[in-house]
């Protein structure tokens, strides 16, 4: 164990919010990454890296969310 890297094949490092552990899990990666503390057994939401897919929806959300602000924009620019 010489080379110190923040990823390891064997899973990914998440701070605990419930007891404040740092842990390394293995997440299960569909529908969503998270795993149990090993620690204190609550669950974990690793959102260190996402997977692709989930990116591709997270920018198609903030697209729709993009799109409604402006149709928001153009009905309130209607009234005045
Ligand atoms: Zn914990």
């Amino acid at each position: 164990m010489g080379v110190v890297s923040t990823r390891t094949p064997e899973g990914e490092p998440v701070d605990c919010p419930i007891c404040g552990d740092q842990a390394v899990v293995e997440p299960s990666t569909f529908p969503t990454s998270d795993a149990p503390c090993p620690r204190c057994g609550s669950l974990l939401w690793v959102s260190a890296a996402p997977s692709r897919p989930n990116i591709d929806a997270f920018r198609a959300i903030e697209q729709i969310m993009a799109d409604l602000e402006a149709v928001h924009r153009r009905r309130a620019a209607k009234v005045r």
